[in-house]
């Protein structure tokens, strides 16, 4: 494959170069493909304030969610396409014709066509979607549909994504899960004394924190009444601070749920912080509202909801600080509303921890409902959610076996390994298709 794919570089295209999971997974991809002797790059594309509220609209719109600000109008698709025109061209003037390009996500769809009539091959990948398409959005895949002809291929994490015209046509979708790499900071194995280490050293746990100046110590931002004891239970959702993680709902279940039945359990809500992610407008706003909902708490229940906020500008610290906070947790969530595929789940598979999370989006392409964790079938359901975390938090044994079913699941089919040579596959059958094009 390697030879077949000799003479072109292979660009991956996004608009963050942090924050979220496919910032995180195309560091670590492209890294691999080097590494196996292709010649790939990232490319980080930037854009306007405006032009990333009408993407982000895009995003939650693919997603199902009903849009307060109506229709998808002109004005929006004049924003969308003026950015994405010179953002083509800033592209073009890196790339050589022939090279492949893998846009991702709606943010960049809009560059397919200038970068296929350029002699570009040009591969579409979108993380996000949903399984249960409702009005809003076929109407967006309307509003997409214009730049959807131009890529040789379209990629979707799970089956039921795709816009239904683009299934109709032979071969044009590609289905391909996301993955985690295992030998990152974010995955490695990491002592027990490691773990309280790092969570002394941001200040979530009390201790020899080191000095307040100090660049592990400046990574995290805590609201806090006073620190997680050592050894208190901990219920853990990691995620973007974006309403369809659900944050909230995730507090409301522990505060009504989840505290009074066991007032020995503490709470970590940690996301990075919002000023990282250009790409990602609702970040404060959402992280605001989290703060004004904490607050008013009864203060023996306050005191055991803990706020993290991450930067993303040290990577490293990032990284240990997440796997830390994964590795602590007794019971990992994902209450999420909607997920493209959820790679704060399969992170938490890889740790083998118990873990309980809607079942939507490409969780239970994740999860099998009692066997790799808990799906919970409602995500608007509080209760069940609840009754689900106490379940496992009052059984050792269940998740200690729920975890070693979930890390050799997430062994057999999340690791990079899989999806690198799926993407070469991918390589080689664009190419072969415009050889045969070609030579017809
Ligand atoms: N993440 C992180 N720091 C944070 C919050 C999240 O590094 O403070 C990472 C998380 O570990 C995961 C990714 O961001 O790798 C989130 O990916 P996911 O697919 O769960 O959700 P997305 O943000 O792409 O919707």
């Amino acid at each position: 494959m390697a030879q077949a794919l000799a003479r072109l570089t292979v660009w991956h295209i996004n608009t963050t170069a942090v924050g979220g999971g496919v910032a995180d997974l195309l560091e670590k991809t492209v890294g691999l493909h080097n590494d196996s002797g292709l010649r790939a790059r990232w490319l980080v594309l930037t854009g306007e304030a405006p032009f990333f509220a009408v993407t982000k609209r895009l995003h939650h719109r693919l997603h199902g969610t009903p849009d307060p600000f109506g229709e998808l109008g002109p004005a929006d698709r004049d924003l969308y396409e003026d950015t994405t025109l010179r953002q083509a061209h800033a592209v073009l003037d890196r790339v050589a014709p022939g090279d492949l390009c893998v846009l991702h996500d709606p943010q960049t769809l809009g560059l397919a066509p200038h970068l296929a009539a350029a002699g570009l091959h040009v591969v579409w990948r979108c993380h996000i979607g949903t399984d249960t398409p409702s009005e809003v959005v076929r109407d967006t895949w309307s509003f997409l549909d214009p730049y959807l002809q131009a890529p040789a291929r379209c990629v979707f994490s799970a089956e039921g994504y795709a816009p239904p015209a683009l299934t109709r046509e032979e071969g044009r979708v590609v289905i391909l899960r996301p993955s985690i790499d295992p030998a990152t900071r974010k995955n490695r194995p990491m002592t027990d004394m490691a773990v309280h280490q790092q969570l002394r050293t941001i200040g979530l746990e009390a201790g020899d924190r080191r000095p307040a100046r100090s660049p592990a110590a400046r990574t995290a931002r805590i609201v806090q009444d006073r620190p997680l004891p050592a050894d208190a239970p901990l219920i853990l959702q990691v995620s973007r601070w974006d309403p369809l993680k659900d944050m909230a709902g995730v507090l409301r279940a522990f505060t009504d749920h989840i505290a009074p039945a066991r007032p020995d359990t503490h709470l970590v809500l940690a996301g990075p912080e919002p000023s990282d992610i250009p790409d990602d407008p609702e970040g404060a706003q959402i992280l605001g509202e989290l703060h004004r909902a904490r607050e008013p708490l009864d203060a023996r229940v306050r005191g055991r909801v803990h706020l993290v906020t991450l930067s993303l500008r040290d990577a490293a610290a990032n990284a240990d600080s997440v796997n830390a906070l994964q590795r602590r947790a007794d019971v990992v969530v994902q209450k999420s509303l909607q997920e493209g595929f959820g790679l704060t789940v399969t992170e938490a598979m890889w740790k083998s921890r118990a873990i309980v999370a809607s079942a939507v989006g490409g969780i239970p392409h994740q999860i099998r409902d009692g066997f790799e964790g808990t799906l919970v079938p409602d995500p608007h359901d509080l209760s069940a959610f609840g009754r689900a975390v106490l379940r496992l938090l009052s059984d050792p044994g269940l998740r200690a076996r729920i975890g070693t079913a979930a890390h050799r699941r997430c062994t057999k089919d999340f690791l990079i390994y899989r999806e690198f040579l799926e993407y070469c596959s991918l390589y080689v059958d664009v190419l072969q298709q415009t050889w045969a094009t070609r030579n017809a």
